[in-house]
């Protein structure tokens, strides 16, 4: 497809399935788990089984793909499934460099599943390049990066990292779920590997789990599909439709909800009762100049909210807010709050009195008039 294309008709026309029979504009679900071969040994549609390839998964990693900038869209049946593989494309011994505050299942997984296997790992600041390479070591592999960061919202100079790692022969992974494609593209930026939770801005309307992995052709993007092959954590057909159909609105979604979040951020943060906000789009982030640079049409939907009080204070005020639900995730269209600490146990360095937001697309004026009741 003509990559000059804007992001909003390549968004329209790489989720359009061609489906010569019915002629249907919507594509088809394929529930079938296997495909029949010809007296030749040939597969005309190119599919054997499920596990190995789909119509469905097909058109959605294509998109993924496309949108991402790379050239290979490998599909999982979650964001974990996704990030996971990534993992599994090492050897013992590798080591990685993850941000401080990277999410925090993350976290479990290495260290629950992936240390028993000798993966090593540390965390150091992403944000700052010199404790990075103070980090790095002579078995460091691949350099973690996720921004903004969740739940603090940290930022991290993709390009910056991109550099040194390559000077360093290090990979340099982006997880890029919060901004999704719509407002930041890594592999321009010079990044080797995007990864996405497509539960959040793909899907968009909280009722699908899924995962993608884009990166250019190669010996990596083998070594990734035949992990994803063999090990099978795999889209159903009907996941992939609906995160394909998500595509379709994703920009005007995120588009919205980044205004709506900055227009929150800005009425939260002259607040009395507020301590702090962490929002990239706000002057006061003390990395906006990174965010202006890297972000394009805006700064995401996502926001964090320091209040004045305990942990106790912040779980009860949750429970004032009428329109924003007490529930994790993010990404969808009806605004969510969450106790972060609460959920990340003792250890995080997550704040107490820290409320997660992810703006949905009901009015801002009554998101700030919900926010102006619970707080007075
Ligand atoms: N990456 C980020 C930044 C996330 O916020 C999440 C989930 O919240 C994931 C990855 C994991 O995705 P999934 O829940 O689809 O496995």
């Amino acid at each position: 497809m003509d990559q000059e294309l804007h992001f909003e008709t390549l968004a329209i026309r790489s989720t359009h399935f061609k489906d010569y029979q019915t002629y249907s504009v919507s594509s088809p679900i394929y529930p079938t788990t296997t495909f029949e071969r010809m007296a030749d040994g040939s597969y005309p549609g190119g599919h054997v089984y499920r596990r190995m390839s789909n119509p469905n998964q097909e058109l959605m990693e294509k998109s993924i793909a496309l949108l991402e900038k790379g050239e290979v869209g490998i599909g999982f049946s979650s964001g974990m499934a996704a990030m996971s593989a990534i993992f599994q494309s090492l050897e013992a011994g590798d080591h990685v460099l993850l941000p401080d505050d990277v999410y925090y299942t993350l976290i479990k997984f290495l260290e629950d599943v992936m240390k028993r296997w000798g993966l090593v790992f540390s965390r150091v600041n992403m944000a700052d390049l010199q404790s990075v390479a103070q980090s790095v070591r002579s078995t460091t592999r691949l350099i973690w990066v996720e921004t903004p960061s969740n739940p603090q919202l940290k930022l991290s100079d993709i390009a910056a990292l991109a550099k040194y790692a390559h000077a360093q022969d290090i990979l340099c992974v982006v997880d890029n779920t919060w901004p999704s494609p719509v407002l930041q593209s890594p592999l321009e930026l010079g990044a080797d590997i995007v990864v996405h939770s497509t539960t959040k801005y793909f899907g968009g309307h909280s009722d699908v789990l899924g995962g993608c992995i884009v990166l250019h052709e190669g010996a990596m993007a083998e070594k990734l599909r035949s992990i994803q092959i063999l090990g099978g954590a795999v889209p159903s057909p009907f996941d992939a439709w609906l995160i394909t159909r998500g595509i379709k609105s994703m920009h005007l979604r995120v588009q919205a909800q980044s205004q709506s979040a900055l227009t929150l951020a800005t009425f939260l943060e002259g607040h009395t009762k507020i301590e702090a906000v962490h929002y990239p789009g706000l002057r006061s982030h003390p990395q906006h100049d990174i965010a202006v640079r890297q972000m394009n049409g805006g700064y995401g939907g996502m926001l964090s909210v320091l209040i004045r009080g305990t942990a106790a204070d912040a779980m009860a005020l949750t429970k004032r807010l009428q329109l924003f639900t007490t529930a994790t995730s993010l990404g969808g269209v009806e605004s969510l709050v969450e106790h972060r600490k609460s959920v990340e146990g003792e250890t995080s360095p997550t704040p107490d009195n820290l409320l997660r937001l992810s703006i949905g697309l009901e009015h801002v004026d009554d998101l700030i008039r919900d926010w102006e009741r619970a707080l007075s």
